[in-house]
Order: structure tokens, then sequence, then C-alpha cells
């Protein structure tokens, strides 16, 4: 029953793509939906509070006066929620269906509207996942459809602009919001309220598109896609990581919590280059010792997290996070674990991915 179901559903997806495609010579560009503030609703055009993931996929391609024109436009609803409920069985939902859509030769780019809290996290989790050089742009607004002066109408313009253009392919997942073009290993979120909220502060853009207008600066860092050894075929959950902050004469019975809760791995947010007081350390040591991976990432935006700077790495056992921030490190550990619990060829991958 299951089998005829997708079957069925497979068939009407080839036949209605087929349709769109021979419409004209626009690329087919379909619109994943899953929620956030692109889609939230308040009750004025002036006030901050508003409810994420009200607004569904068809009223919010409606929004976009001239869209139309760049490309022929499928949505589809995922999911409608405030990005601060994304989960894992969301990302295997999407990364599936965006495999099952870019192996179609009928379909030429993806986009992903997303509530901006996690974005980062998502995007880093398709570039890693998704097995298509076909473009995958990811888009939100940090303003709901009904504030005056909403920005995600041309957010949206912008992203299938992106997707829609034969010089994206090959630049892994990309975030596109507020006239810039991100990549998805690169970029976070730094405000909470404005705009320009988006900076890739390491590495610098990918590129900007103007009104639609496109222009890359450069390729991604990093092994993606294609490339990327991880798949999402043999996956149907991921362990469990955990995230502990560090400070000033913080306590390290956090740590002990999650080693307690049977953890699999812990990205410490570190201060500064990844590092951590005595304390910390030594629980640290300890989830080492019982095949606990633990990477220092950083609490700061930017740099470098030094493998054996202040912390000797090579005699703890733990991982250097290089550039990648916490909230990714946790991704990439994730992914990791689910094929290895080597700490070498772990770091390798930090290195590289
Ligand atoms: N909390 C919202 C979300 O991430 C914020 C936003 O989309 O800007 O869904």
């Amino acid at each position: 029953m299951k089998t005829l179901k997708s079957f069925i559903y497979l068939l009407t997806l080839i036949v209605s793509l087929h349709m769109v495609a021979q419409k004209n010579d626009l690329s087919n560009v379909v619109i994943l939906a899953t929620g956030g503030t692109i889609a939230g609703v308040g009750e004025t055009g002036a006030q901050a509070g508003y409810t994420s993931g009200q607004v569904g996929i068809e009223t919010m391609i409606n929004s976009v006066p001239g869209i139309e024109k760049l490309a022929n436009l499928t949505g589809k609803q995922i999911s409608n929620v405030g990005s601060q409920d994304m989960s894992i069985k969301i990302w295997l939902k999407i990364a599936n269906r965006i495999n099952e859509l870019l192996a179609s030769e009928d379909v030429d780019g993806i986009v992903i509207t997303h509530g901006t809290d996690t974005l980062e996290e998502t995007a880093f989790f398709l570039n890693l996942i998704v097995k298509s050089d076909k473009p995958v742009v990811t888009t939100g607004s940090m303003r709901p459809s009904t504030a005056v002066s909403a920005e995600g109408p041309l957010n949206l313009y912008n992203a299938v602009a992106v997707a829609a253009h034969p010089d994206s392919k090959g630049r892994g997942t990309m975030v596109v919001l507020n006239d810039q073009i991100h990549a998805a290993r690169a970029v976070t979120k730094t405000n909470t309220n404005a705009v320009q909220a988006f900076v890739s502060p390491f590495r610098g853009l990918l590129g900007s598109v103007i009104y639609g207008q496109i222009e890359f600066y450069r390729k991604p860092f990093g092994v993606h896609s294609t490339e990327s050894i991880f798949s999402v075929d043999d996956i149907s959950s991921l362990p469990r990581v955990d995230i502990i902050y560090a400070a000033a004469d913080s306590s390290a019975d956090l740590i002990d919590l999650s080693i307690k809760a049977g953890v699999k791995g812990i990205v410490i947010a570190g201060v500064g280059n990844g590092n951590m007081n005595t304390a910390m350390l030594e629980a640290c040591k300890k989830a080492v010792n019982q095949g606990i991976v633990v990477v220092r990432s950083t609490r700061l935006p930017s740099g470098y997290v030094i493998r054996n700077a202040e912390v000797n790495d090579d005699e703890i056992g733990t991982i250097a996070s290089d550039d990648l921030n916490t909230a990714k490190s946790r991704v990439l550990l994730m992914l990791c674990l689910h094929e290895t619990k080597n700490a070498k060829d772990i770091q390798e991958i930090f290195y590289n991915y």
C-alpha cells in the first residue's frame, strides 16, 4: 500500500514537473516552505510580537510580484514552524525531498524558506548531505509578512533568482538574505532584530543579488554536496550531541550531566581559542576517557580554534573546530559520529568540511 502510494506520488510529481518544464525556457525551481518569520503574522504592521509559520507557501509566492518571470515555480509545504522548533526529523525530510527532486531532469534548483534562528544549521546540514550540484538556496526574513516594510518578499524573489541561475551550480547550499549570498559554512546570524542580521564574518560573502541581478565573487570553502562522504540514505536519526557554553568560573556540572545522560558527543563553546577553565577541562578529559567525542569550538563570532594552542588536544584526545562555529560544529559532529568515533578522522573532517 505504502509502495503504491509512493509510486502514485512520484508519478504525479514527474507529470506535473514535466508539464511545467514544457511551458517555456525558464528554469524550474521548487520552493520548499518550512515556516519562520517570513511566514509569520502579527496583529498590526508595527509591533514586535507575532507568530512564526502562519502563512502557506501559495500565499507567500503570490505576495511577490514578478517572481513568475524568474522561473517556473512549484511550492511544497514541508512544515510550518518557527525555526526554534526545527528538528533532525524535519532536516531528514527536507534532505530526502531535495535529493528526490534534484535527481529529476525537470528540476533545476531548490529554494527553502526557513526561520532565521537556526537557518545556518539547516543550511550547513544540507550543504553536507545533498547529493547534487544544482543550486540549493535557503532564505527567510527578520520581519513577519504583516510588518511595515516586510523584507521577506524581496528575499524570496532574490532566492529564486539565485536558484534559477546557471552560475549558482556547484556552490553548495547558499543563504540569501538582504541582497547578499552567503555560503552555508561561513554564514551566521549576528543580530536579533535588524534586517542586516546575517554575516559571513571570517570567510566573506559568496556574492550579491540585487533585485534578481547576481554577481558571484568566489566558490565556497570546504567539501560539500556530491563530494561529501555523508549521505541521508542510511540515516533515520542522529546521535545526541550537547553544546556547553564556557564562561569565567563556569561549573563543570553540565558536562557531568551530559555524560550521565548518555551523550555521544560534546561541543564546548569555549572562551577565546576554544579554551575553558580547569574544572571544565578535567570534565572533558573524563568524557573522552568514556568514549565521548569532545570538540572545542569558540563562543566568539570569528577566527580559528587552533589545535594544541593552549589546550593539548593530542594528549587529551579533543578535537579543534577550526573556524566552524559552535552550532555548526554540533551538526558536523552528529554526522561524523554516525560514521566513526575515531578522533583523528573526525579532526581531519573538521579541517576539510
Ligand atoms: N523565531 C523565528 C524563526 O526562526 C525568527 C525568524 O524567522 O526570523 O523561525
